[in-house]
């Protein structure tokens, strides 16, 4: 299958390189030369505009930050929709606004353009074993279409419901996770200031019924102070601030989600945006000290 894929940071670049592993023609595109060779030493192709990127694809992948983002990649003059063939399947693997995946799935379709809001969990460890989880908004034939192109990058797929359900339930999943990694600073916190080892604390904690897998994968970097991203504080705020937006539409009240998007806030504010978001360990700390 011919892919181009829009987006090659953290996440994407590993993405297209299970795709071309998958021995489908990947042409990569990325307002970063340095992104754009690392796609070419692993064999695939790189194009110097969205429309190079988009002309020949069966299938187009973006993995961009944010809204403003993906709405400039698809909706430019020279952009993704006013290239697209018709029947392109268009999937957005990037976190956004649920709105803005609507907005962009309703002008998609307008010429004959199938979109998908298929963000992803698994993480920078996930995108490399594409063992990601995909959560998948749009139509069911469309979903059903793109299966197969998912499956070389995620282990569980499934489709949550029409045009904008992925972003809500991306949205769902990070303030599960932005909680969880609060309390696992917080056990930390606890349990130095009582004089006890965090390591072996932590050990039991993963094995039992607080065990998760952020336990697994990061306890030992978050016990060294290890911080370097994986995922960044500044795209954890970006996205409380689409799980708090998402809760005022639909009328509810999550008092845990407000606190830890500020515990975020707080840690954005101290200048740790660019590390990754377990350092919410530095500013449960900084309350302490
Ligand atoms: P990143 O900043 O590493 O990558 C984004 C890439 O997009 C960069 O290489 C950047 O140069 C490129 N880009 C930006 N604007 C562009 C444009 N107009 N045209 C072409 N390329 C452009 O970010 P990331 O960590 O890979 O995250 C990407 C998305 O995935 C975000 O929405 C994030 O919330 C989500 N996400 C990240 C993780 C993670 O662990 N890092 C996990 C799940 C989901």
């Amino acid at each position: 299958m011919n892919i181009g894929f829009i987006g090659l940071g953290i996440m994407g670049s590993p993405m297209a390189a299970n795709l071309v592993r998958a021995d489908h023609t990947v042409v990569g595109y990325d307002v970063s030369a340095e992104r754009l060779a690392a796609l070419a030493a692993i064999g695939g192709k790189t194009a110097s505009s969205i429309a190079e990127t988009v002309a020949g694809a069966d299938v187009v992948i973006t993995m961009l930050p944010d809204s403003p983002q993906v709405e400039e990649v698809a909706f430019a003059g020279d952009g993704l929709l006013a290239h697209a063939k018709p029947g392109l399947l268009y999937i957005d693997t990037s976190t956004i606004r649920p709105e803005t995946s609507r907005k962009v799935a309703q002008a998609a379709a307008a010429r004959d353009v199938h979109a998908l809001d298929a963000p992803v969990s698994g993480g920078e460890r996930g995108a490399v074993d594409g063992t990601l989880s995909i959560m998948v908004g749009g139509r069911a034939e469309d979903f059903e279409a793109a299966r197969q192109v998912l499956s070389h990058v995620g282990t569980t797929i499934v489709h949550v419901g029409p045009y904008g359900a992925g972003q809500t339930v991306k949205a769902a999943n990070q303030l599960v996770v932005g909680g969880i990694y609060g309390l696992v600073a917080e056990a930390i916190v606890l349990l130095e200031a009582s004089g006890v080892d965090p390591g072996p604390g932590l050990d039991v904690l993963a094995g039992g019924l607080a065990g998760s897998r952020i336990l697994e994968l990061k306890r030992h970097s978050m016990i060294k102070r290890e911080f370097t991203p994986g995922f960044r504080i500044d795209l954890h705020h970006k996205d409380m601030g689409i799980a708090t937006a998402a809760a005022r539409e639909a009328g509810v009240s999550l008092p845990l989600t407000g606190m830890v998007a500020q515990l975020i806030a707080a840690a954005r504010a101290q200048g740790h945006g660019g590390l990754d978001h377990s350092a919410l360990l530095k500013v449960i700390e900084r309350i302490n000290s």
